[in-house]
């Protein structure tokens, strides 16, 4: 049980890591995302990279760490099959 509250600690740090890294107006929900990268194949912008950042499936996440090149198309949220991500419109 201590060494399950350790991995799960280490992992919401891991998390909380990821969000202030990538804290964007683009939003990856760690939890649906299932690492097929669509979103860093289709971005016509290269905006995604994949992080070394893993959810609690051990899956690297995707961040988007050129965001100040993203067109906002939102071709990402709405080609991404779980519906992991937001694409805050700032325009
Ligand atoms: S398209 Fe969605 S599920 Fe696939 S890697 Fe990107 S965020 Fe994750
Ligand atoms: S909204 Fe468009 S430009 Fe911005 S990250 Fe998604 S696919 Fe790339």
């Amino acid at each position: 049980m201590v060494i399950l509250n350790h991995f799960y600690t280490l992992y919401l740090i891991a998390v909380v890591f990821y969000i202030s890294e990538c804290d964007s107006m683009i939003q990856i929900n760690p939890d649906l995302c299932k690492g097929c990268y669509i979103c860093v194949e289709i971005c016509p912008k290269s905006v995604y990279v994949i992080s070394n950042v893993t959810n609690k499936k051990d899956i690297k996440l995707p961040c988007p760490k050129n965001e100040e090149d993203c067109i906002i198309c939102h071709l990402c949220e709405l080609e991404c099959p779980d519906q992991a991500i937001y694409v805050e419109d700032r325009r």
